[in-house]
């Protein structure tokens, strides 16, 4: 079967590579299309420390089964969760498998899903009668969700969601959907824009305006009771507890490349929960399908591409030259 391997930072191509074997009890599936993110995208770069080569990338997947079992009829589509847990670890015996300690990612820790058949296990499966441009768009928003489950958003909140893409827009749709006022900020206008039809109610371009001024503004001169951050860079992390209100939730989703300093004054003064967010649990994928189900998400607007997997390797190539110039791409192994 047809693949496209990483071979080392900036060079990617389709080969032919050995069909998967279905273990006991997993299920054997034709990947329909798959997202590709910024964690990708640095994977391609040579930028992502857990990724080792050569490597199949690809962890935002619609397929259909393809030889199913009593539970899951061949043909059903399905979006997949790509995360394994060990059900050992301090997480897994939380009931917290989405931070397993030694969680292994399709495309990062273990080949991916960009190529024509995977297997898996039937429980990371969730079936949906959606199309499979909006089954890609499970995972990255699942992220987004679990990111408002961490920051125990309610409707009483001011929530401000700090970077507009993939994940950014989860948690914007994520708040939305608990019936907070999202304040979305980015510096960029056209992901602003998308970042409204996703459900802000408020946009801030910190690139042209002052973000604390605004955010100030927008809430009584309090801050926003929760700050999401979907950016990963020091600034933007040290800007999450310092616009926070008093008694505020700060929830990082980034990384930040870098070491942050912190003036820790304010975690204390303002007596801030501040807290972690990884990847997402089985309830966070069951509510983003039922919110694309009930029609409530821009998928045409927030998709730019989709390729088919031959031009999949010049598709990376040209993001990775101009990153600003694509939202969402999708490749099509349909
Ligand atoms: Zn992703
Ligand atoms: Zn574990």
């Amino acid at each position: 079967m047809k693949a496209l391997v990483l071979h080392k930072p900036g060079q990617a191509s389709i080969e032919s590579v050995p069909e998967p074997l279905p273990n006991n009890g997993d299920i054997l599936l034709k990947v329909q299309m798959v997202g590709l993110c910024g964690s990708d995208l640095n994977s391609f770069r040579g930028l992502n420390p857990l990724v080792s080569f050569p490597r199949i990338p690809g962890h935002e997947v619609s397929a259909t089964v393809l030889q199913g079992d009593s539970t899951l009829a061949k043909g059903t589509s399905v979006a997949l969760s790509p995360y394994s847990n060990c059900g050992e670890c301090a997480s897994c015996r939380r009931g917290r498998p989405n931070a397993c300690q030694f969680n292994e990612t399709l495309g990062v820790q273990r080949n991916g899903a960009l190529t024509e058949f995977i297997v898996m296990p039937p429980e990371s499966l969730y079936p949906a009668e959606l199309p499979h441009k909006e089954l890609c768009l499970v995972e990255p928003l699942a992220i987004g969700f679990h990111a408002v489950v961490r920051g125990r958003v309610t409707a009483d909140d001011t929530v401000a969601v700090f970077g507009c893409g993939g994940v950014g827009l989860g948690a914007i749709a994520g708040s939305d959907s608990r019936g907070a006022k999202t304040i979305c900020v980015d510096i960029d206008d056209d992901k602003l824009k998308l970042a409204r039809m996703a459900g802000g109610a408020e946009n801030i371009n910190s690139g042209k305006e002052s973000l604390h001024d605004r955010l100030q503004e927008l809430t009584g001169g309090r801050g926003p009771d929760v700050v999401i951050e979907a950016v990963g860079t020091p600034a933007t992390f040290r800007a999450a507890v310092e616009e926070v209100s008093f008694t505020g939730r700060v929830v990082y989703i980034g990384y930040a490349k870098e070491p942050v300093s912190y003036e820790s004054r304010v975690f204390v003064q303002k007596e801030l929960d501040v807290v972690g967010s990884r990847n997402a649990q089985p309830e966070d994928f069951r509510a983003v399908i039922r919110l694309l189900d009930a029609r409530k998400f821009p998928v045409d607007e927030a998709v730019s591409l989709i390729v088919p997997l031959e031009e999949a390797p010049d598709a990376l190539r040209s993001w990775s030259e101009n990153p600003s110039r694509f939202k969402k791409i999708l490749v099509s192994l349909e």
